[in-house]
C-alpha cells in the first residue's frame, strides 16, 4: 500500500477542519443583507428591485450557507400593504429563508392583532428587545436575542430599534419603547457569556443612534442597520455600520472571518439589484399574484365627484387644475402645514376623470408611486425661488409646474424665467420673506426631485417614516367625506398667458 507523505496528510486534516458540510470556510460567517423591503415588486419602472431579483441574488450566493438578515420595516408603506397589511412581505420573506428580523417602525402600522399575527406566521424570528408591551413583556411572536452556531462558531444576534414609536401608527399604543442602549449592553453581556465569539446587533435607527450604540456596546462586531433608506458604510476601528437602500436597490454580502481567538474581520460589499439580474421565474409567479389581486381590489368604490377632475398632462403641466386643488388641500389637512405645494408631473393619468363615481383605481392611477406626504419649513423667499422654479418653462409642459394649497399665486407670462412670480398671497396678504412657513410635499420633490430649489437641505418635520402615503391620504379623505366638488379657485393666476 502507498505510504500517505505527512504533509499531504497535514494538508487534508487542515483541510477537513476549515471546511463544514456546506463547503464554507470553518472560521468564516457569511451574511445577506438587507433593510425597509415594504415592496416586493419592483421599482423605478421596473428597473430595480423586487423579491424576484432578490431571489436570484439568493440563489447565487445559496452555496456560501449565508445568515439573511433584514433590519425592520416591511408590513406598512406600500400601496399593497393597505390591501395585504405587510402578509405579502412575510410570505416573501419567508421563501427567501430570511433567518432573523429587527422590528421597524411600518411593522407597527396597523392594529396590535395584525402586527402579532404577521410575526406568528413567520417563519424567522423577529428579534425586538426595547419595544416591550406596558407590563415589559416581549411582543408576543418576537424574541429579544439569539445565540447560534455556524461551524462551530458561537454567533450572538441583537434586535433594538430606535424611539421612533410617535411617528407609528394606532398599535404604537400598546407598546413602549425601553432604553435601546441599557438593553443591547445586557444583552450583548450575556451573550458573551454565554460564549458569543461574535456579536451582531439588527438595529432600526437613525445613523447617529447607531454610532452612539457601537460605541456604548464595544462588544457589537457589526450594526446591520436600516430606518435609514440610502445606502450607508461606516467603519469604526473594527467595527462596522452598515446599511443597504431601501427595496433591494442592493443586497449587503458581508464576511465576518474569526482570524484570532478574540478578533473578527469584517469584509462587506454592496451588490445593486439591477436589471442585470434576472428575475426568479417562481418568485416573480409569487408576487405577480399578490399584485393582480390588489389591482382587483382597485375596484372598489370609495366615493363620489360632483365635478370631472382634470389631470390631462397640458393641464396639470402648465396650469390650475382642481384635482392638484384637491391633492394639496389633503395634504395640508392631514399635516396641518401652512402650505401644500407638489409637482404636475406627479399627476400621472393624463385624462378627465368623469363626475360620478370613484374607485381606488381612479385615484392610484393619478398618485401611483407609493409617495409620501412629508413636511419642512421653508422662508417666504425661498419660497419664491420655489414657484418661480415651476413657471420656468412655462408655457412648455413641465414635471415641476406646481398645484398649490394654502397659497395664491400672480404670475405674469410675458416675464422672462426666474421673474415670473409677482406676488405669492397667503390668506389675502405677501407671504412675508423673512418669516419660516411648513410645507407639506410629497417625499420626491423633498429629495430634490423635479429640481426645486432647497428642499432637498431642509431637515424634514414629519418624515418619511411617520408621513402618510399620499394615496392612502387621499382616498380616506374621499371614504370619509362621500362627496368631493373640488374647483379651480384662481389659486394660479398667470397674466398675459396664451394657455386656454
Ligand atoms: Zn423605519
Amino acid at each position: 500500500m502507498k505510504k500517505t507523505n505527512p504533509i499531504t496528510l497535514l494538508l487534508i486534516i487542515h483541510f477537513v477542519f476549515l471546511l463544514n458540510c456546506n463547503g464554507r470556510v470553518a472560521n468564516e460567517i457569511h451574511i445577506l443583507h438587507f433593510n425597509d423591503v415594504v415592496n416586493i415588486e419592483s421599482t423605478q419602472g421596473g428597473k430595480i428591485g423586487g423579491a424576484a431579483r432578490a431571489a436570484a441574488v439568493i440563489k447565487q450566493y445559496k452555496g456560501k450557507d449565508p445568515l439573511i438578515l433584514f433590519s425592520g420595516d416591511a408590513f406598512g408603506g406600500a400601496a399593497l400593504s393597505n390591501y395585504y397589511k405587510g402578509a405579502q412581505v412575510v410570505d416573501v420573506f419567508n421563501r427567501l429563508g430570511v433567518d432573523y428580523a429587527v422590528c421597524g417602525n411600518h411593522e407597527f402600522d396597523f392594529e396590535m392583532t395584525d402586527t402579532v399575527a404577521r410575526f406568528k406566521k413567520s417563519q424567522f424570528t423577529w428579534l425586538c428587545a426595547n419595544m416591550l408591551l406596558h407590563d415589559l413583556r416581549p411582543i408576543e411572536g418576537t424574541s429579544q436575542s439569539a445565540l447560534i452556531d455556524r461551524g462551530g462558531i458561537k454567533v450572538g444576534l441583537i434586535g433594538v430599534a430606535g424611539d421612533w414609536l410617535e411617528s407609528v401608527g394606532s398599535s404604537s399604543k400598546k407598546i413602549r419603547y425601553v432604553d435601546h442602549i441599557s438593553t443591547a449592553q445586557r444583552l450583548a453581556q450575556d451573550l458573551k457569556t454565554q460564549g458569543a465569539k461574535v456579536i451582531i446587533a439588527l438595529t432600526h435607527m437613525r445613523l447617529a443612534d447607531d454610532e452612539m450604540l457601537l460605541k456604548k456596546v464595544p462588544e457589537i462586531n457589526l450594526i446591520l442597520g436600516g430606518h435609514d433608506h440610502e445606502f450607508i458604510e461606516k467603519k469604526l476601528g473594527d467595527q462596522l455600520i452598515w446599511k443597504t437602500g431601501m427595496n433591494w436597490q442592493s443586497m449587503g454580502i458581508i464576511t465576518l472571518t474569526i482570524d484570532a481567538p478574540n478578533h473578527v474581520g469584517i469584509t462587506a460589499r454592496n451588490i445593486p439589484i439591477d436589471e442585470t439580474w434576472t428575475p426568479d421565474p417562481t418568485m416573480a409567479g409569487v408576487v405577480a399574484s399578490y399584485t393582480q389581486k390588489f389591482d382587483q381590489s382597485l375596484s372598489t368604490i370609495i366615493g363620489t365627484t360632483t365635478e370631472p377632475l382634470d389631470t390631462l398632462r397640458t393641464t396639470v403641466r402648465r396650469k390650475e387644475s382642481n384635482f392638484g386643488n384637491y391633492v394639496t388641500d389633503v395634504f395640508r389637512k392631514v399635516t396641518n402645514a401652512d402650505i401644500s405645494i407638489i409637482n404636475g408631473g406627479g399627476i400621472r393619468s393624463g385624462i378627465v376623470i368623469p363626475k360620478g363615481p370613484l374607485t381606488l383605481k381612479d385615484i392610484y392611477d393619478e398618485l401611483p408611486f407609493d409617495n409620501r406626504i412629508v413636511t419642512l419649513a421653508v422662508t417666504g423667499e425661498e419660497l419664491y425661488q420655489i414657484i418661480e422654479h415651476g413657471f420656468k418653462m412655462y408655457p412648455e409642459q413641465y414635471g415641476a409646474f406646481p398645484h398649490v394649497s394654502g397659497i395664491r399665486i400672480i404670475a405674469n407670462a410675458t416675464k422672462p424665467a426666474g421673474q415670473r412670480v409677482e406676488t405669492i398671497l397667503i390668506n389675502n396678504t405677501p407671504v412675508i420673506k423673512e418669516k419660516q412657513y411648513t410645507l407639506a410635499t410629497n417625499n420626491f420633490i423633498a429629495k430634490g426631485g423635479d429640481g426645486y430649489p432647497f428642499l432637498s437641505t431642509k431637515p424634514l418635520i414629519l418624515d418619511e417614516n411617520a408621513g402618510p402615503l399620499d394615496f392612502k391620504a387621499v382616498t380616506d379623505d374621499i371614504i370619509a367625506k362621500k362627496v368631493i366638488s373640488p374647483k379651480i379657485e384662481g389659486r394660479i393666476v398667470i397674466k398675459g398667458s396664451q394657455v386656454e
